[in-house]
C-alpha cells in the first residue's frame, strides 16, 4: 500500500470511528474492538466499491438486536434481588447466533457488545455456520451459595427462553459461567420448552454435551501457539510460557503446554499471581483444578501448598518466559507489561482470553514482529467445540475424545492457514491482518448476498 493510500484509509478509520463513538457514547471495550477490526479493514473496503457502497461496516457494527431484561429472584435471607440481563443478538448471516453468557458486577452494555462484535469475527474463522451473540448478566456469582446460583439461573431463564433456539441462538458459558451454570440454565430451558435440544453447549456428557469442549478452548489456544511456531520450524516443546488466569481457559491451556513438552509458571486471578519456575505438573493443575472447580478458592492457596512466589495485586507479565498466553479477562496486559514481556524476550503471544491486551499492548507486539495470535484466532477452539456439540446433538450422537480431539486441531489449524493467506507479509505474518480480513470477508460476503438487510 502506497503513503497516499495508507493515509486515506487512516483518515476514513478516524471518520468512521468517530461516528461509532458518537452513536455508542461510553461504550468503550466496543469502541476498541471495532477500531482494532476497522483499522486493518480499512484499506481492503476503501478497494472494493461493493462493501462501502452497502454500508458493510456500518451494517457490520450495528448488533441485528439487544434484549434487556430484569432478572428478579430471592436469596436465602429472603430478600429479593433485581438484576439486569442481557442478549447481544449480533449477527446471524452465516448461522445461528452463537456466544457465551457472563456473569459478574462489572458485566454492561459495552463489554456485551465488544463481545459479540467479536464472537461474530471468530465464529467466521472457525469455518463453521455459526452467527455471532453474546450475553450475560451484572449477577455477581462469588460469594452465592449453590441454591441462589440456581435460582438466579432458573430466573434468568424464564426470560431468556424467548429468544433462544437450537436454530435460533445457542448460549454458552464465558466468565462467571461454567459448567453448573449451564446445567441449570438447561434444566430450566428443558422444563419451560417441554423439549430437549442442543440449545446451550457446554452441558454435561450425560445430556448431551460434547468430550472435549471443557478443554476445547485452552487446548485450542496452545494447537494455535503450535502452529504458529510449526510456521518458523520451531515448536512448544521446551519453551518457558506464562499463563494469566486460573479458569476455564487457563488450566487447559497449562495443561496442553505441558503435554506439548512446555513449561507453564504462573497462573492467577483477580487477586495475584502465582510464580512457580519448577513448572506446573500434572498433580500441581489436578490440585487448581480442584480449588477452581470445586472448592472456588483462591490462586494464593497454590503458592501456600507449593512453597513458590506470590505476586499479591499482580500480573504475572513480569515473570521472564518464552510464550505468554493471557487467558483471564479483557484489557489485562497493557503497553508497559507488553514492554516487559518483550524486554524478557518473549516471542510469542496467544489469546485466551477476549482482548486481553490494550490497543497500546497490541502496537507493540505488532511493531517488535513477534508471533502475536489475537483472541479470535487463538480461542476460537472453544466455540468451535461448542458447534460440534450442536452437531452431535442435531444428528443424536456422540463422538469420541479421539475423534473431537482432532477436528479441533483441524479446525485450528484451518484458522492458521487463513491467517496466512490474508495476513502474509514476506517471512512474516500479521495474524491481526490475517484474523480480521479472512472473518470480515466471509461475513461480508454473506452480507452482500442478502441484500439490503
Ligand atoms: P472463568 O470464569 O473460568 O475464569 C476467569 C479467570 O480470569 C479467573 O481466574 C478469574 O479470577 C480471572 N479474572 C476474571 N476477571 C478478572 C479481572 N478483572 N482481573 C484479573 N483476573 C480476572 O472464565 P473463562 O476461563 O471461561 O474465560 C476467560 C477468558 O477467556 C474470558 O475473556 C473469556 O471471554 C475468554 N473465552 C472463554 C471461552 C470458554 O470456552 N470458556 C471461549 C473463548 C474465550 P477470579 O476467580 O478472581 O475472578
Amino acid at each position: 500500500m502506497g503513503g497516499g493510500e495508507q493515509a486515506a484509509a487512516e483518515a476514513e478509520t478516524e471518520r468512521f470511528m468517530r461516528g461509532l463513538v458518537r452513536r455508542n457514547p461510553g461504550e468503550d471495550e466496543f469502541h476498541q474492538a471495532v477500531h482494532e477490526l476497522v483499522q486493518t479493514v480499512m484499506p481492503y473496503v476503501l478497494d472494493h466499491p461493493e462493501y462501502r457502497d452497502a454500508k458493510l461496516l456500518e451494517r457490520l457494527t450495528e448488533p441485528d438486536r439487544v434484549v434487556i431484561f430484569r432478572v428478579a429472584w430471592e436469596d436465602d435471607a429472603g430478600n429479593v434481588r433485581a438484576d439486569r440481563a442481557w442478549r447481544v443478538q449480533f449477527n446471524n448471516s452465516i448461522g445461528p447466533y452463537k456466544g457465551g453468557l457472563r456473569f459478574g458486577s462489572a458485566v454492561n452494555m459495552g463489554v456485551l457488545k465488544f463481545l459479540g462484535f467479536e464472537q461474530t469475527l471468530k465464529n467466521a474463522l472457525t469455518g463453521l455456520p455459526m452467527g455471532g451473540a453474546k450475553g450475560g448478566a451484572n449477577f455477581n456469582p462469588k460469594g452465592k451459595s449453590e441454591r441462589e446460583v440456581m435460582r438466579f439461573c432458573q430466573a434468568l431463564m424464564l426470560e431468556l427462553h424467548r429468544h433462544i433456539g437450537e436454530d435460533t441462538d445457542v448460549p454458552a458459558g464465558d466468565i462467571g459461567v461454567g459448567s453448573r451454570e449451564i446445567s441449570y440454565l438447561f434444566g430450566q430451558y428443558k422444563r419451560i420448552q417441554n423439549r430437549f435440544t442442543g440449545t446451550l453447549t457446554g452441558k454435561g456428557l450425560t445430556f448431551g454435551g460434547s468430550l472435549v469442549r471443557t478443554e476445547a478452548t485452552g487446548y485450542g489456544a496452545v494447537y494455535f501457539a503450535e502452529n504458529m511456531l510449526n510456521h518458523r520450524d520451531d515448536s512448544v516443546a521446551g519453551k518457558v510460557c506464562t499463563v494469566s488466569g486460573s479458569g476455564n481457559v487457563a488450566i487447559y491451556t497449562a495443561e496442553k503446554i505441558r503435554q506439548l513438552g512446555g513449561t507453564v509458571v504462573s497462573l492467577s486471578d483477580s487477586s495475584g499471581s502465582i510464580h512457580d519456575p519448577a513448572g506446573i505438573d500434572e498433580e500441581k493443575l489436578a490440585f487448581v483444578k480442584d480449588l477452581k472447580e470445586v472448592r472456588r478458592g483462591r490462586i494464593c492457596e497454590y503458592a501456600e501448598r507449593f512453597g513458590c512466589e506470590y505476586l499479591d495485586g499482580r500480573r504475572p507479565w513480569s515473570i521472564p518466559c518464552d510464550a505468554a498466553f493471557p487467558s483471564a479477562t479483557q484489557n489485562e496486559l497493557d503497553g508497559r507489561d507488553a514492554e516487559t514481556l518483550l524486554g524478557n524476550g518473549c516471542v510469542l503471544v496467544a489469546e485466551g482470553a477476549n482482548m486481553p491486551s490494550t490497543s497500546e499492548a497490541v502496537r507493540r507486539f505488532l511493531a517488535a514482529r513477534i508471533m502475536y495470535a489475537p483472541g479470535k484466532a487463538a480461542n476460537a477452539g472453544g466455540v468451535a467445540v461448542s458447534g460440534l456439540e450442536q452437531s452431535q446433538n442435531a444428528l443424536r450422537i456422540a463422538w469420541g475424545r479421539e475423534q473431537v480431539d482432532e477436528r479441533l486441531r483441524e479446525v485450528m489449524r484451518q484458522i492458521h492457514e487463513r491467517c496466512l493467506r490474508w495476513g502474509r507479509d514476506g517471512d512474516h505474518v500479521d495474524y491481526v491482518k490475517g484474523a480480521n480480513l479472512a472473518a470480515f470477508v466471509r461475513v461480508g460476503e454473506a452480507m452482500l448476498a442478502h441484500g439490503i438487510v
